[in-house]
């Protein structure tokens, strides 16, 4: 079985996996990657301080209810008819209206704490809006570049792509299997050389000498190590 096709072929489909190679780690491709981060994380942030804020909201509100009601009872005690009342309740009374204004005090000063955290929830939700629209822009530009270097590698690549299907007419079908199913492991190169006296021209490892027999026998012989195809070197 002649393996010079399957050689010519994988030539081609090294340089096509080099391309496709220099477009994942391109710069263009970097930016992408961490513009869509930037604006994941914006988000995330935002959702988050959206929870905060609806929380501190739910807890001024308490507060506020609260409030309502300790006004009425103040109101009550306010408004109650003194000619009914004698020493006693009156003393009951003014003990009554100092614990309600103090927890109309202490509503206040959790009204204020509140209030100050919202202020700042407030302010980092700007920050993180802009920093949002910033990181959409950016992704957008990005993007634009990114698809323009695809374009200009896409001419190569399908040039590559033409020449390997032409090549793949004549390769034999089990060998052209055999070839993509490696491929798929991503061994590359599938075919490699045996490095005299007896190492993986991929992995160099020593192959044992049961597959170095078969090697000389059939020609091509998978290593035991790495899975690529090797084969004699004339
Ligand atoms: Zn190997």
């Amino acid at each position: 079985m002649s393996i010079d096709k399957i050689l010519q072929y994988q030539e081609y489909d090294m340089k096509y996996i080099k391309l496709e190679n220099e477009l994942k780690s391109s710069q263009e491709a970097k930016k992408v990657m961490a513009y869509k981060q930037t604006g994941q994380q914006s988000i995330e942030n935002l959702t988050r301080m959206n929870d905060v804020a609806d929380h501190t909201m739910e807890s001024i509100k308490k507060i506020i209810a609260s409030l309502e009601d300790t006004g009425k009872q103040i109101d009550e005690i306010n408004n109650s008819e003194l000619k009914d009342c004698d020493e006693k309740q009156l003393d009951y009374f003014a003990k009554q209206l100092e614990k309600l204004e103090q927890k109309l005090e202490d509503a206040e000063k959790e009204i204020l704490r509140d209030n100050r955290e919202l202020s700042e929830i407030n302010a980092n939700q700007k920050k993180d809006f802009e920093q949002a629209a910033k990181a959409a822009k950016a992704y957008r530009i990005a993007t634009e570049a990114f698809n323009e270097l695809k374009k200009n590698m896409a001419v190569e690549a399908n040039a590559l792509m033409k020449e390997m299907k032409a090549i793949a007419q004549d390769v034999e079908p089990k060998l052209m299997e055999r070839y993509q199913k490696v491929r798929a492991n991503k061994r590359v190169p599938v075919f490699v050389p045996l490095v005299k006296p007896n190492g993986c021209g991929g992995c160099g490892m020593e192959v044992a000498s049961d597959a170095l027999n078969k090697l000389q026998e059939n020609k091509i012989q998978e290593c035991p190590n790495c899975g690529r195809i090797l084969y004699i070197k004339d």
